[in-house]
Formats: structure tokens, C-alpha cells, sequence
């Protein structure tokens, strides 16, 4: 069985595993990717939620604050950003929207847009969003990221709303959430894994361990590299987070998904303990 195949299979059973609680299945703890407490069928709690309500309007809960960390930076040693590509619900999510972004990505003004400078810069507003939104408004102004997140409203308030339908009392940010969630929409529509690319806070928490990671996607060393690779470009290419992979070093933006290894003709890419 190739990678992907046992990336979507290993994808389809924690997505399944993620949502036992009808089952009675809850676990007390919180999920090491993107998910929402608030889904009627989650086991476990957000992450970012769990960040958030430690720092709540300057009332600092250090147990709180310290077990989600503890768990993202477990996962993140191991496996770097990997949880992205073989674990995160929303990971599974995009890559089903793929299909529609990588053909949107062949238009002439998509083409431009990918390759504007700008591009690159804008792969920062992930950290922003996370030290901007959980971090301070939520310690500052009790103004937290998850009111108006889009994978809450994917994943929590759509399946609350439609199981009770008529019960259900929105927030006072349900318009902007809403608002939020349909730009989400479109962008993961548009640009393959455009979330994980640009907003994304928990990837931004996960991309750092990438530098440091037991286990992550390198190139064969450099004088092999240099003499064998065609540069057909075929790796990135097919690369979901748009990385330039011949210059592959340790990059915080790589899922660990595999692509690249599996399309390169010389077996010049591979995963590294
Ligand atoms: S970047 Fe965020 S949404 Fe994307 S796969 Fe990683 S944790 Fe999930
Ligand atoms: S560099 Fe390779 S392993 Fe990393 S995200 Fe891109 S295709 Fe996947
Ligand atoms: S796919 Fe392999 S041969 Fe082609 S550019 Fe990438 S590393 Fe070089």
C-alpha cells in the first residue's frame, strides 16, 4: 500500500475515532489537531479552546495552559507538522477539496496570484492569528478565536444546529462566524489547503517542531542531490503546500504527507528518523 493510501486509511479512522461519544467514548482530554468540543459526537476537547481559557481575561490557569502544549509539543517532537497530513480531520477535509483548487490553480490569474511575492509573506497570518487571537485578545479583551472560528462552526455549531434545530441559541458572533466560515469555504475550494497554508493557528503552534522533529521528509545529501536531480520540478509540483522541494530543508510549511517522495523518478526524497 503506497502513502497516500494509508494516509487517507490512518485519516478516515481517527476522523472516526475523533467522534465516539455517542458511544460514550470521552476521553477528558484534548486532541493533539483541529477539532471541535462543541461537535455532539467529539471524544475529546480543542486544543486552542484549552489555550484560550487559560489565559482568559488575565486569569492565568497554568494546568490548563500547560497539558495542551504538552500534547502538541509530544506530537510535534515525534512528528513535526505530520499530525496535519495523517491526522487532522480538516486535513482530510481539504484534501477532498484538492481536486476543485488544483484545477483553479491552472488558471492564468490564480498561476499569478501563486507566484506574487506577496504569497509568501502572507503564510505568516497564521502566527498572528495565533498570537493575536488565543493569546491576547482572549487574555485581554476575553475575545477568543474559537467564537469566531470556522472549523467550530464546521464541526460544532452545523451538526448542533441541525440535530436541535429550534433549541439551538446562537452567539453574538454567529453572523461573523458565519461570514468567516463561508470565506473558508471558498478558500479551501480555491487554493489547496489554503487554511493550513495562511490561517491556521494550531499549524502555526506544529510548524516549529518541524526544525527540531525526530522524523521528517529530507533530501538524499547534497552531492547525490545535485548530480542526479532532473529538476522536472514533478515534486513540487505536487507538493499540497506549495513548497519549493529541491530547496527542501527542514521546512515548517512540510505536512510530511509523502507526495514528493513517491513522485520523484530518482528516489532522491524520503522520511528521516
Ligand atoms: S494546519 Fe491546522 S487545519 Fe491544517 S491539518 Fe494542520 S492542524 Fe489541521
Ligand atoms: S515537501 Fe513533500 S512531504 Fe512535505 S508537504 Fe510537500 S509534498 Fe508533502
Ligand atoms: S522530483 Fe526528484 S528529480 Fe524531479 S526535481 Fe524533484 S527531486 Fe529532482
Amino acid at each position: 500500500m503506497n502513502f497516500q493510501r494509508k494516509r487517507f486509511l490512518t485519516q478516515i479512522l481517527i476522523f472516526l475515532a475523533a467522534n465516539l461519544r455517542p458511544f460514550g467514548v470521552k476521553t477528558g482530554f484534548c486532541f493533539p489537531f483541529f477539532y471541535c468540543n462543541a461537535c455532539p459526537a467529539a471524544t475529546s476537547a480543542c486544543p486552542l479552546r484549552a489555550l484560550e481559557l487559560s489565559v482568559f481575561e488575565n486569569n492565568f490557569k497554568w494546568k490548563l495552559f500547560t497539558y495542551p502544549l504538552l500534547i502538541l509539543g509530544f506530537v510535534g517532537v515525534l512528528t513535526g507538522r505530520g499530525i496535519c497530513a495523517w491526522a487532522c480531520p480538516i486535513g482530510l477535509l481539504q484534501r477532498l477539496t484538492a481536486k476543485v483548487a488544483r484545477k483553479i490553480k491552472k488558471m492564468p490569474l490564480a498561476k499569478r496570484l501563486g507566484h506574487h511575492p506577496l504569497e509568501h509573506y502572507l503564510r505568516y497570518a497564521k502566527y498572528f492569528v495565533l498570537i493575536g487571537f488565543v493569546f491576547l485578545t482572549s487574555a485581554l479583551i476575553g475575545f477568543m478565536f474559537t467564537d469566531i472560528c470556522p472549523i467550530g462552526f464546521l464541526t460544532g455549531t452545523l451538526p448542533t444546529l441541525s440535530i436541535f434545530w429550534g433549541k439551538f441559541v446562537p452567539s453574538s458572533y454567529f453572523l461573523i462566524a458565519s461570514i468567516i466560515f463561508i470565506l473558508f469555504t471558498i478558500l479551501i475550494f480555491t487554493i489547496e489547503r489554503g487554511w493550513c497554508r495562511y490561517f491556521c493557528p494550531l499549524g502555526a503552534l506544529l510548524a516549529p517542531f518541524n526544525k527540531i522533529s525526530l522524523l521528517h521528509v529530507a533530501r538524499v545529501e547534497e552531492k547525490t542531490f545535485q548530480k542526479e536531480c532532473l529538476r522536472c520540478n514533478a515534486c513540487s509540483n505536487i507538493c499540497p503546500m506549495g513548497i519549493d522541494v529541491i530547496h527542501l530543508n527542514r521546512d515548517p510549511e512540510c505536512i510530511l504527507c509523502g507526495k514528493c517522495i513517491e513522485v520523484c523518478p530518482k528516489d532522491l526524497i524520503h522520511y528521516e528518523k
